[in-house]
């Protein structure tokens, strides 16, 4: 088969019956939910770019699999130019949709889980490895979106998986049967699966050979019987079911998505088995595909922070503020601080290096970096923006106000709108309604429903900030950084 567009995704939705909670309710027709529907739309377009040949290079690849095209979501890395390309890819993609646009944690899965069941194999001469390779040919072929999923509930954050009040909370193995596994437990937080055709888990943390039913890593379809997903809200999501809802929502076609992934005894067929009880492993698979998701925040999240600083510049503009000095000094600091975010994630690819499976992994240190200065960085970004935009940012009346033609009972006989739109103006040669939609645009992802993917996405979506600090120090080789200095100053032991 070959690359789908944006719309026969969507369609290929449908045909899944997908197990989808909102507010409290089961959604049948949950791609059309106006709420739903944004995050659809992210992904949507990593299919409908693939096709267009301005951005072919970066959006396709050949794979060492099938020598099919396929598109670069799908792709095992073959070199750093494809680690590059990555990162360019999601800059591009960041800059389209200002947006989480999801694909990648399936992309960053399927690179960890390809190498580690190689190297899980050789140690315990499972087959696992060719389980993966099977399983992603058909994802290949059929073109298909896998939520990467990685991260437990895990309860109380003292203690271990198996010493949990309830063992669920992290996700485990409850029965071997000799077709396959049944598994019971969930992962939370998870980007884009809903509107993942598949899954592909992996363990969350280390793990002792006493817990080692919870070292478990598979494939399942998302309408898997036993699976069902609720949605997590976001900053000012119910705007969306506002009628007519336009200007208010800030990015009204893209938004992320994020939900709690719950597994009610699930059957897993052999086949589908990439990790069982080799509790070894269950490190290997995390730090593979962290390292590979922090590296790509040096690219989705700079693409957002283009989208954010030409907001920011438009504001001044409107405000007739775009001449004061303060005001460029402070985008000159956004893309100082956004490139500084690019360059971690092109440094990590350029030092990547081949697995002994075949593809290519980032530079470990480099790609912690990345993700240690993106816990930081937009965070001062959306001050700046904020500060630029001034607070008119969060005071605004609301779009229905700007467009009532209600009269108001004044000496002036104006209505609603002509008096929000006369106090609202700006420069004179733009309309109050464009300086909305950039004051909009900027509330949504400053504070709003897209402050997920920009902000607390930043802090702790690949590992929480302290998780790189682990592997900084792991990496950092201090041993080697004393000698230095003893070589120099003189120092014989
Ligand atoms: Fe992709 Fe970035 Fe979203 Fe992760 S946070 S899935 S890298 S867009
Ligand atoms: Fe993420």
């Amino acid at each position: 088969m070959s690359l789908m567009t944006g719309e026969q995704y969507v369609e290929s939705l449908r045909k899944l019956d997908t197990q989808v909670y909102i507010f409290g309710k089961k959604e049948v027709n949950w791609v059309d939910h106006p709420i739903i529907r944004p995050s659809i739309n992210c992904v949507a377009i990593t299919y409908d770019l693939a096709l267009d040949p301005e951005h072919e290079e970066l959006m396709t690849a050949t794979s060492n699999l099938t020598g099919g095209k396929v598109n670069r979501f799908s792709h095992l890395h073959q070199s750093t130019d494809d680690l590059i390309k990555k990162v360019k890819m999601q800059r591009l993609l960041g800059r389209k949709t200002a947006s989480c646009f999801q694909r990648c944690v399936g992309m960053d899965a399927f690179n960890a889980v390809f190498s580690a069941t190689y190297d899980c194999d050789k140690a315990h001469g499972t087959d696992y490895h060719e389980n993966f390779r099977k399983f992603l040919t058909y994802v290949q072929e059929n073109d298909l979106t896998v939520d990467g999923a990685m991260t437990d509930p895990k309860g109380d954050r003292g203690k271990a998986q198996g010493k949990q009040a309830d063992p669920d909370l992290f996700l485990r193995i409850v029965e071997k049967r000799p077709d396959g596994i049944i598994v019971r437990g969930a992962k939370a937080h998870q980007t884009g699966s809903i509107n993942s055709h598949w899954h592909l888990i992996m363990p969350t943390q280390a793990i002792g050979e006493e817990d080692k039913q919870y070292a478990v890593s598979f494939a399942c379809p998302s309408d898997a019987l036993g699976l069902f997903m609720v949605y997590g809200r976001q900053s000012c999501d119910t705007r969306k079911l506002e009628p007519g809802a336009d200007v208010d929502l800030g990015n009204k076609k893209f938004g992320g998505q994020e939900a709690l992934v719950v597994f009610d005894n699930v059957f897993i067929p052999n086949e589908c088995i990439f990790l069982c009880e080799e509790y070894e492993f269950a490190a290997v698979l995390v730090e593979r595909f962290a390292g590979y998701h922090r590296q790509s925040y040096g690219g989705c999240k700079v693409g957002v922070g283009d989208v954010i600083i030409g907001a920011a510049a438009l504001a001044a503009d409107y405000n007739g503020a775009a001449k004061a000095s303060h005001v460029k000094d402070k985008l000159i600091e956004m893309t100082h601080l956004n490139e500084t975010l690019y360059s971690c994630g092109i440094a990590c690819s350029c030092e990547g290096y081949c697995t002994e499976a075949g593809n290519y992994q980032i530079d470990l240190l480099l790609a912690n970096v990345c993700k240690q200065n993106v816990t930081r960085f937009p965070y001062e970004i959306v001050r700046l923006a904020e500060d630029i935009a001034g607070g008119l940012m969060v005071t605004m009346p609301s779009e229905l106000d700007f467009k009532s033609d209600l009269k108001v009972p004044t000496q002036s006989d104006l209505t609603l709108g002509e008096w929000c739109n006369k106090f609202f103006k700006g420069t004179p040669d733009v309309t109050t309604e464009n300086r909305m939609r950039i004051l909009r645009f900027l509330e949504n992802i400053c504070l709003g429903a897209s402050a997920v993917g920009y902000r607390t996405e930043s802090m702790h979506g690949a590992g929480s900030p302290q998780a790189q600090r682990i592997m900084i120090a792991r990496q950092g080789d201090f041993a080697a950084k004393k000698q230095l200095a003893k070589d120099i100053a003189g120092i014989r032991d």
